[in-house]
């Protein structure tokens, strides 16, 4: 078991090395794209939106964006006064993130950025978020890592995750999500009653829920705050 999960860490690491970067740079930027792509970074666009409009004034709260990719939420975040601590698996996105970062927020480094799994994260922030992300593994890891992210968070914890859908099944089919041998092997989706069972157990309650779908894009995306229970606990 210990061994397939170190495998998957690494075949979803060197994806986003690899062709997933020069994929996921083109569908989190502006150049024209396909429609597929397109729907995608439309969807994902509204995901950071609605994080954004849910997090309100984030003026001096710590942030902790955990797998944030290029940064389309972290700076948005930075921009409007939070402190975040950015990190990923993948060097290039960091690499990526960074060069942006000295155009954007020349001179600031506010987000931190790192090469960081997520579960060799630590600190504690008041809110840590993980957008799509947890797409790229089975159940089981994903209760290892929230449970991880779960000991960092203070007050919220944000995340998406990709619900069972037959169009997303279809597609995972085709092979867009994950171009190559591991085509069909690589995108997992997660049955909303798993994810809040496990938010529940890690002693959340749910805050608010979100579907963001678009034709290609389809997310489940949830707030928590801590429960009662497991503040008198
Ligand atoms: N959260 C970002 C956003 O919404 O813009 C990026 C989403 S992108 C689809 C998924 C990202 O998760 C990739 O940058 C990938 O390298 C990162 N990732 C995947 N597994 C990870 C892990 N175990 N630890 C940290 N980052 C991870």
């Amino acid at each position: 078991l210990k061994i397939s999960s170190m495998n998957d860490k690494l075949i979803v690491r060197d994806y986003f090395n690899n062709t997933g970067f020069e994929r996921w740079r083109r569908i989190y930027g502006d150049e024209a794209v396909n429609r597929i792509q397109h729907s995608i970074r439309v969807g994902h666009q509204r995901t950071c939106e609605r994080v954004l409009e849910w997090l309100g004034d984030v003026h001096d709260q710590s942030i902790c964006d955990a797998g944030c990719g290029l940064g389309s939420l972290s700076f948005p975040l930075a921009e409007r006064g939070a402190r975040v601590f950015a990190t990923d698996i993948s060097e290039k996105m960091i690499l990526e993130a960074r060069r942006r970062q000295k155009s954007r927020l020349p001179d600031s480094d506010n987000p931190r950025f790192e090469v960081l799994e997520l579960e060799q994260i630590d600190g504690r922030y008041d809110t840590v978020v993980c957008l799509d992300v947890l797409i790229h593994y089975p159940l089981d890891q994903v209760e290892k890592m929230l449970a991880h992210l779960s000991n960092r968070a203070g007050e919220h914890l944000i995340l998406t995750y990709a619900p069972k859908t037959l169009l997303f099944a279809a597609l995972k089919k085709v092979g867009e999500f994950f171009p190559g041998a591991n085509k069909t092997t690589r995108a997992y989706q997660h049955r909303s009653e798993d994810i809040e069972a496990i938010l529940t157990r890690l002693g959340w309650k749910i805050l608010r829920r979100a579907a963001i779908d678009d034709k290609f894009y389809f997310a489940r995306l949830v707030m928590t705050a801590r429960s009662a229970s497991a503040v008198a606990a």
